[in-house]
């Protein structure tokens, strides 16, 4: 490990604050560190091992894809990505489906059919997108100006341009800054993940979706983190009774490999043409394979089953000694802490958890699968690290 972290801290760009665990192995909701010590994973990843550590249904899936054809070009066709693409069709009421390999580059062909649709129907000077204040949608040039939190911006200036942030929940105000700015679409995430686990207000969100269609600006959500089941619905937006123009989507989708997805609704299901974008990776066979044995074991058993652990894990945090609040949905969970929630963190690595942060909160992110003994264990080791 000594070793480990000179070669790393000597080789690799500085851009991470790495925790002092080497992981070398897991199991589902277990990870193993190098000296053989078990943890039980509340982060998955970032939400991205949706069924846990090497499981065998995925990794069949992946290895099975692997000995047949590992990578294509899109100048052919391939069976997996065209499969993923009418599951997530037939899942969700979209019409088309683009796969590229993160979830930034989700939200920029989210971004780029905007620019594209509005200037073909309104007019070359509508291609502003409307965010929301304390949103996180990537960090690339353009998704960092989708963005809506200054900190992430200063270094990095001239941001793409086009981008204008309103306050979450306030309707009138985005309805202002969305018809001032000629807007093209509307960027959300239903619950802001990296702003600190905050679901948008119901009323807000259908006040959004009347608007969006009256005055023909897309709606579009980011539903990279909160996608593919982690809130109790496939997707995050079908707790809100929306239905989106376009959807992004990657973290738990590829189930550990990267993949990312943007899903286009009626509006703009022809927006895109033969040459408008494209990925060389884009739907790897492989990562679709993976993907494909993802999504097809989240039906309605597995999102009650999420909701019904969610049910446990808030009703043994909520109120606990040292807890102020909890948030989020399904099995997105935020925790503020009394305590800063980094030595909570600290404090559940040394007793076998693993968690994130997210601002001012512990954040919870496990995979969607994980047993009722292991997550409520996990919560018992958080309660007394928060206590
Ligand atoms: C993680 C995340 C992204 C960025 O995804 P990458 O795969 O890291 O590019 C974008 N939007 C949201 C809401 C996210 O949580």
């Amino acid at each position: 490990m000594s070793e480990l972290k000179t070669i790393d801290k000597e080789y690799i760009a500085n851009t991470y604050a790495r925790f002092p665990v080497e992981l070398v192995s897991g199991k589902g909701s277990l990870v193993y560190d190098e000296s053989g010590r078990e943890y039980i994973d509340m982060g998955s990843g970032i939400g991205v091992t949706a069924f846990g550590i090497a499981d065998d249904e995925w990794k069949a899936a992946v290895t099975g894809q692997l000995g047949k054809l590992q990578h294509m070009s899109n100048l052919y066709y391939t069976e997996p990505c065209a499969r993923l693409a009418k599951l997530l069709c037939e899942k969700t009421g979209m019409k088309k489906v683009f796969f590229c390999n993160s979830g930034a580059e989700a939200n920029e062909g989210a971004i780029k059919a905007a620019r594209k649709y509005a200037a073909e129907k309104k007019g070359p000077d509508y291609f502003t997108i409307v965010t929301l204040e304390n949103s996180f949608h990537g960090r690339t040039l353009t998704t960092l100006a989708a963005t809506g939190q200054a900190h992430y911006h200063e270094l990095f200036q001239p941001l793409t341009p086009g981008f204008v942030h309103a306050p979450a929940n306030d309707l009138e105000a985005v309805k202002t800054a969305a018809l001032q700015n000629k807007a093209a679409a509307v960027l959300i995430e239903c619950i802001q993940g990296e702003g600190g686990v905050i679901p948008l207000q119901k009323d807000f969100v259908t006040g959004l979706a009347a608007f969006c269609k009256a005055e023909d600006i897309l709606l579009m959500v980011d539903e990279v983190q909160t996608g593919n089941g982690r809130t109790g619905e496939l997707y995050a937006y079908m707790n809100f009774g929306v239905q989106p123009d376009v959807v992004s989507t990657a973290k738990g989708l590829g189930g550990g490999l990267p993949l990312g997805a943007v899903m286009f609704g009626e509006k703009t299901e022809f927006t895109l043409g033969a040459g408008d974008h494209g990925s060389t990776f884009g739907g790897n066979p492989v990562c679709c394979a993976g993907a494909l044995s993802i999504l097809s074991r989240i039906d309605d058993k597995l999102l009650a089953d999420v909701k019904k652990k969610s049910a446990m894990a808030f009703a043994a945090l909520q109120g606990a000694p040292g807890v102020e609040s909890v948030s989020g949905m399904g099995l997105m969970i935020g925790i503020k802490p009394v305590k800063p929630a980094s030595d909570v963190v600290k404090a559940c690595m040394e007793n076998g958890v693993l968690c994130l942060t997210a601002k001012d909160k512990v954040r919870l992110l496990p995979a969607l699968n994980i047993p009722e003994d292991i997550l409520m264990k996990a919560i018992e080791v958080i309660k007394g690290a928060c206590a």
